[in-house]
């Protein structure tokens, strides 16, 4: 049997497939069991912006698995002390919980807001996404995720995304946090404004609520700085990491910041959180990233990039947007039958919502290897595709 058809047997079902199986990695390209090479602009959904097999990472990972893989945080760890540590100093925010998934940053940061608070009112935006456990998925927005599971958590509200006046209009003596992207990834590649942004931090802290900031997308280089906050000058109170936070090994990771103040033990864990064989991982990941100068290799190559892409004269385009190496092409029609057309290409992209392909590429991607998807989604857009 394939490894197509194996899957499609035993695979729990909720997920829909590409047909290719995907048996090998280097950089920013990716092999199928036929040997087909592709440029990866999927880039594990934006977990692997230090690249494919990257072999600091994977020699990183071989020793540590050598010397210690699990330590429960009821005891102390070297490699957790040092990456609590690191991410502190990188956040500016004095401490930190370590999970495994975004979701669960996400979930750890709820927590967080309402004991901190003694609140409960959760205001999220329209078109956000934070991840599919009940915590974070009332605060996700796409009905899909959210109708099947109904009842979901009370007290969550949604407002419109980059509305000030909504925003000013929803917090209020009941509210514990607003939570935020700072660019929406899933909901279609949409960078926040500033004056949003801002005024979210000005009325959380006017009015005694937290902002918490998802940044699992965006984190790690992936918008052209560390931390796509940085490019607007926010002081968040918690911020949610995971994605590429440990080069694609599972990781996650809820920053907190002053206004959250002393938490009481006992009230939240994780057996895996803050593993040695992940912290491992993650710290030589935030290293290369470091020495390598990934976020400014984001900000450069996402700019020529969105330029490139915006150049393409087509009909089919609506809107090209994006930040770094977080690059969205709204189209007018729905984008499943194109990013086929761009896997025959050698090209792999992500949908974000129905109508926008998204570009999340390892950030080592090479400008040739940028030059091939230009080329590539020039042709498919030019191309009718009943
Ligand atoms: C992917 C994502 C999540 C969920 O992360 P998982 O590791 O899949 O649980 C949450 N928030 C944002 C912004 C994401 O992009």
């Amino acid at each position: 049997m394939s490894i197509q058809e194996l899957e499609s047997q035993f695979t729990s079902g909720v997920y829909t497939k590409r047909p290719i199986a995907l048996v090998r990695g280097a950089g920013a390209h990716v092999w199928d069991s036929d040997e087909n090479e592709y440029v990866d602009c999927v880039g594990g959904q934006g977990s692997v912006n230090i690249g494919h097999a990257n072999p600091v990472v994977a020699d990183a990972i071989a020793r540590q698995a050598k010397t210690l893989i699990t330590c429960p945080e009821m005891f102390y760890n070297d490699r957790r002390a040092e990456l609590e540590q690191k991410l502190t100093a990188l956040a500016g925010m004095p401490r930190v919980f370590l999970c495994n998934s975004g979701t669960e940053a996400v979930e750890a940061a709820i927590k967080f807001a309402r004991l901190a608070t003694k609140r409960t009112g959760i205001i999220a935006a329209m078109r956000g996404f934070h991840g599919r456990t009940f915590g974070a998925l009332s605060a996700t927005w796409e009905k899909k995720y959210r109708e099947p599971f109904e009842p979901l958590v009370p007290d969550y509200s949604h407002i419109a995304y980059n509305d000030v006046a909504a925003l000013e209009a929803a917090v209020d003596h009941k509210t514990a946090a607003v939570l935020l992207e700072v660019v929406q990834g899933e909901g279609g590649v949409r960078p926040g404004t500033a004056e949003f942004l801002l005024k979210a931090q000005e009325v959380c802290q006017e009015r005694g609520a937290l902002l918490i900031l998802d940044e699992v997308q965006t984190g790690f280089g992936r918008t052209g700085k560390m931390f796509a906050f940085q490019h607007y000058g926010l002081q968040p109170d918690l911020m949610c990491l995971a994605k590429s936070m440990a080069g694609g090994f599972p990781m996650g990771a809820t920053l907190i910041g002053s206004r959250v103040g002393q938490l009481p033990p006992q009230v939240h864990g994780s057996t895996f959180g803050g593993n040695p064989l992940g912290c491992a991982a993650s710290l030589a990941a935030i290293d290369f990233i470091e020495r390598q100068q990934l976020a400014d290799r984001a900000a450069e190559l996402g700019a020529w990039f969105l330029e490139q892409l915006k150049q393409i004269e087509s009909s089919l385009v609506r809107e090209v947007r994006g930040l770094g190496l977080m690059v969205g092409v709204e189209l007018k029609q729905k984008v499943t039958p194109y990013l086929q057309e761009l896997m025959k290409h050698g090209v792999l992209a992500l949908p974000a919502g129905l109508t926008t392909l998204r570009f999340l590429p390892p950030l080592v991607v090479e400008q040739d290897d940028l030059e091939k998807v230009v080329e590539a989604v020039s042709k498919v857009l030019n191309v009718e595709i009943a």
